[in-house]
């Protein structure tokens, strides 16, 4: 049987790939040089990666951004950033605490537009998480 968790969040949803960017990494472990390409092995002195937008967080892995709760499914467009609770359909009392909407939107806003990563789509949203 497979279960299910659902992860409500209020806050925002930005897109996956907005977390990540091109950045370059030694192609080899010598040392590097102008040229293109390794004079000792041949390989190209520097080769294109994929690297996270912020040293402190990767999107699968971080439970926080900027104070923030973290939210996403893996391999998922978004990332979900706000308040985040779990919710099963077993919980006795559905007494979770709601944060101050209009604080948390605000605080989600100033700390999201200053790294320009702020999508204006503050709102409600439920995904489903394999248990
Ligand atoms: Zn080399």
């Amino acid at each position: 049987m497979i279960l299910y968790k659902a992860i409500t969040i209020i806050g925002v949803a930005i897109e996956r790939e907005d977390f990540y960017k091109t950045g370059k990494e030694r192609g080899c472990k010598h040392p590097k040089a102008a040229s293109k390409y390794c004079a000792k092995c041949g390989k190209p002195m520097w080769e294109e990666v994929e690297q996270y937008m912020f040293d402190d967080f990767s999107p699968d892995a971080s439970e926080t951004f900027r104070g923030f709760d973290v939210a996403s499914e893996r391999e998922s467009k978004y990332i979900y950033l706000g308040w985040v609770q779990e919710v099963t359909i077993y919980m006795e009392s559905m007494s979770a605490k709601v944060p101050d909407i209009d604080k948390l939107e605000t605080d989600l806003r100033n700390a999201l537009t200053s790294i320009n990563l702020w999508p204006d789509n503050f709102g409600i949203y439920t995904i489903l998480k394999d248990s």
